[in-house]
Order: structure tokens, then sequence, then C-alpha cells
């Protein structure tokens, strides 16, 4: 058995003093990679004596085996091949623990008590206790007598109004993504994403609260190519030497992705809950040789299969679930042996609802309501497809800068809050948001015929403009003594407004209120890989 890391073992005593009260209820959150299962094997190694039991509740039978395995090498006895007769209690080991499936054992308990051989000092693991929701395992856990004890990554449901707390009386959380990775027990990411042209949309949200299959192919069936050749393309572009597991949207999208990288000469195949065992077990050697180059399987599919580890994540599914878009990413953040990263080909923009994989996530047991999440928002870089933190600027990729600093009043503004003040029906000057209103009605610059012209022709101005801007402030401002003064009275104005936040708000509102062909428009873009293969 392998030793704990510090924090792992930092988790087993804190969740050891929480499940000390007989009722306790305790769920334990650790990112993908973080070794949930190890800190709950070494504390039921610790938890069985004194004829104590345990059972474990798992979802998926290849979790099963995984976890006896698990179990066995933590030197806990463990089983998960038990006869259950119906009408029995569940069954029961006097060394070790039962490991059963969650739709037996909901089944069962919806048609008696089915725990009355365990007592108040025996535990109950629910592993994957995001699902626990489920009337099923409700039912399971609210007969359970003993103790309970949680695992999952992600303490998060769609549900707004609905969290963990009627199941769980307290949430342990380990480190974050960051700091794993920090610690090199995760690797670093690096998310891209196509233009928002190109990305496969999700379409209308059912009541489950996600995008389902049919909705998201109905959203695409216009433009068919983004699916398929689309995300091929994106893949060559920028990940085709890399082993790549890629999420499709459904068993259908797996077999159609995997046609059209084979037609293109790449080694793929599909990997679902209907692949035979053998074919699996032959994929798996594959891709881990590199004969393999790319495995294609659906998300909801295959949660908890030992999928092999990966240099690059495809994800095709659009997905309102933090949950599942976090299952999804962390499958390749397995620390890699020659210490490189992992790209994240994020085709469905997952990443501007859900954040960064290493953005720092507060969990609560309580409904998340409709408080907006803790991610922080992304910028996605033109120049590389880079995504990155929205608050960059500069891409921390490639170095393209985002915005540049106001000449007027010094503040950096990122390039989409750039434009000619246009509010009286003339061109005046190119300026930021916050100088929008000021420019209007305080300085009308002249803006000459060589600048404009310059603008429409050249992508990357930047210099040209600063140069030219300063020209033309110099002229308008140095022919009249009082507009230079007015105008230099008005930016340190602006400053001080800006060194207040409610003021900034205030002012920030102001222009959320202008009617929009008001509103300070971007200018110019950049050129990008894009998804149809073209160079804008
Ligand atoms: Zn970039
Ligand atoms: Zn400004």
């Amino acid at each position: 058995m392998a030793e704990l890391r510090d924090y792992q073992q930092d988790l087993l005593e804190q969740a050891e003093a929480a499940l000390q009260p007989r009722d306790a209820r305790v769920m334990l959150q650790l990112p993908t990679g973080g070794g949930k299962t190890h800190i709950a094997g070494a504390l039921l190694r610790r938890w069985l004596h004194d004829g104590r039991k345990a059972a474990w509740l798992t979802h998926r039978t290849e979790l099963a085996d995984q976890t006896r395995l698990m179990l066995e090498d933590t030197g806990v006895p463990a089983s998960n091949r038990i006869s259950w007769r119906v009408g029995n209690d569940a069954p029961y080991l006097t060394k070790g623990v039962v490991i059963l499936m969650a739709q037996t054992v909901s089944r069962r308990t919806n048609q008696m008590q089915i725990w009355d051989r365990y007592r108040s000092s025996d535990l109950l693991v629910i592993d994957e206790a995001h699902h626990a929701t489920a009337d099923g395992y409700v039912r399971a856990i609210r007969q359970w007598t003993g103790r309970v004890l949680g695992l999952t990554a992600t303490p998060w449901r769609l549900s707004k109004i609905e969290g963990f707390d009627h199941l769980f009386g307290q949430l342990l959380c380990g480190p974050q993504v960051s700091e794993l990775q920090a610690n090199n027990h995760l690797c670093q990411a690096r998310v891209l994403m196509p233009r928002p042209g190109e990305t496969i949309s999700g379409g209308s949200i059912d009541d489950t609260g996600d995008y389902n299959p049919s909705g998201i192919e109905q959203a695409n069936q216009d433009r068919p190519d983004v699916m398929t050749a689309g995300a091929l393309r994106f893949w060559q572009f920028h990940a085709a030497e890399r082993q790549t597991v890629v999420y499709a949207i459904s068993k259908d999208h797996a077999r159609n992705l995997v046609a059209v990288f084979k037609d293109a000469g790449i080694p793929a195949a599909v990997m679902l809950d209907d692949t035979l065992p053998d074919e699996r077990a032959n994929a798996i050697k594959s891709f881990g040789n590199g004969s393999l180059r790319v495995l294609v399987n659906v998300a909801v599919a295959t949660e908890g299969f030992d999928l092999p580890d990966a240099s690059c994540v495809v994800i095709t599914r659009p997905t309102m679930s933090l949950a599942l878009y976090l299952q999804m990413v962390g499958r390749g953040l397995r620390p890699k042996a020659n210490g490189g990263n992992c790209l994240i080909l994020d085709l469905a923009g997952n990443a501007e609802i859900h954040g960064l994989p290493e953005d720092d996530r507060q969990w609560s047991l309580n409904p998340r309501g409709n408080k907006p999440g803790s991610e922080a928002p992304v910028i996605r870089c033109e120049k590389c497809n880079g995504v990155s933190p929205a608050a960059s600027q500069n891409c921390p990729h490639c170095g393209t800068p985002f915005g540049k600093d106001c000449p007027r009043c010094g503040v950096w503004r990122a390039w989409q809050r750039w434009g000619y003040e246009t509010r009286c029906g003339q061109q005046h000057e190119l300026v930021c948001d916050l100088c929008h209103y000021d420019a209007h009605i305080q300085a009308q610059l002249p803006i000459t015929d060589e600048l404009r012209r310059l603008t429409e022709m050249e992508p990357d101005l930047d210099a040209a403009i600063r140069h030219l801007l300063e020209e033309e402030r110099r002229r308008a401002s140095g022919a009249d003594e009082e507009r230079k003064r007015q105008l230099s009275s008005l930016i340190s104005h602006r400053k001080s407004e800006l060194a207040s936040d409610s003021l900034l708000k205030a002012f920030k509102n102001h222009i959320a209120a202008l009617p929009v062909e008001d509103r300070p428009k971007a200018n110019w873009t950049n050129t990008a890989c894009s998804l149809n293969g073209k160079t804008a």
C-alpha cells in the first residue's frame, strides 16, 4: 500500500474526528486524482476493529472491481461478489467491507429495511457521492443507522434549489487543484478553444438542467461539420502528436468521430460501456504503447472507468454541469513522466461557463441558489486559441496583448473596451470605455483621414495609433490653453473616480445604459487558426 501524502493523512485524521458522533454524516471532497478512495481505504483499515462493519456503495460494476482491488491493496478485506437473496437484509462481512451496487440497494430499500444487521458503529461509504441525491441513495442513507462517509470531487448539483445538506452534516475539503499542481500531484492544464462561431452549441436545456445529446445534435444540425471534421481539424492543428482521450456527445457521435479520425489515417477506437472486455483491454494496451493515438468515449457512460492517462483531452460535449466538466478535464491531469502538461481542447466552450480547471472553487453542502459560481471569467486568445483568466493583460501562452493603457486616463483596458467616440454622429477619438463619456462631452478631438485609413487597413495598430493620437491631442490642445487645462483636470477627476469602486461601478452602469449603438465597440481582431481550417 502506498504511503499517504501529507494532505491525505491530514484529511484522514479530520474525517476520523468528524465521524466520532454516532449520527455523523460526512462528505469528503478532493479533486479528481487527489486520492479520495485511498484515504477512505486507510480510514477503513483503522475503522474495522471490535466487530465493526462497513458497506461501500458504488454505481458501476467496473468501479466495484477497482474498489475491491484498492481495498485489498490497502490491507482491507473486501468483496463485491456476494449473494443477496430477495427479501433478505443487506449482506455483510464479519471482517472487511462489502461492496454493493447502488442500483441494487435502491431497489431493495424500496421494499424493506435492509440494514437490520448493521449497527451505529458501522460505516457506510458512498463513492461518487454527488450522485447520492437520487431517490434510491436517499432512502439507503435514511435507513442506515451508522455513520456515513461520502466521497466526491464535486459536491455540486445541477439543481440550484437543492444541495446536499439534507444528506450530510459536514463537508471536509481537500487542497485545490492549483495546490496539487504546485506539488506535482497533478500536471498543468492548458485549455484551447475554437473561435466563438465554431464551438459546438448546447441547444436548449432539458428538465435535468443540462443539455442532452438529441438537443445538441439539433442545435448544430445546420453545420454538422463542427461536431466531427471540425473537431478533427482543431485536434490536428494543436495536438496531433499527443495521446488523446475524446469525450463524445453520444455513442453514435463517438462512432462517427472514430470513423472521421480513421479516414484521416489516425489510429482511433471507441471505449464505451458496451465495449466487450477483450476489446477494451486491447484498446487500453494499444493506447499505452502508442499504437493507438485516440480513444473516444462518452462522459456519462464511462464515469469511473480506468481509462489510461492522456496528454490531450478533447471535450465535444457542451454541459451545464460543473461536476461533469471537471470529471472530463480531470482525466488528463495525472502527472506526466516527462513533466509535461495536458492540452484540453474545449470544443464546446465549457470553460466560458465553468472557468479553468485550476480555478480555486468554494464548495458547500447548501443549495447554490442563484449566486454566480466562484469561477473567474475567461478570455480566449484570438492568436493561439489559448484560454486564460479574463483579467490577463497578455496571453500567458503566446504573449499577445489583450489590451493597452489608455493614453487619456492611464488605465489598462481590454481591446473590446475601446471604440471611437461617435455619439454625436461624428468620429472623434479612439477612447477606452471609461473615457467614453468624457470624450464625447469634453474633448471632441478631430481625427485625421490618415488615421481612419490606417485603422481600416492594418489589423495591429497599437504603436501607430498611440503615436498618432498623441499627435492629435497635442495639436488640439496646444492651440487652446483653456481646452488643455480642462482636459487635464478632467483626466485627474476621472482618475480619482476610478480609485473608488462604487463610482467606477456607477460609471460602468452609465455605459451599460447607453443605447447599444452608442456603446464602445471592438474595432479589430487578430488572426488565428480556426475550426474551418482557414487562417483569417
Ligand atoms: Zn495566445
Ligand atoms: Zn481611458
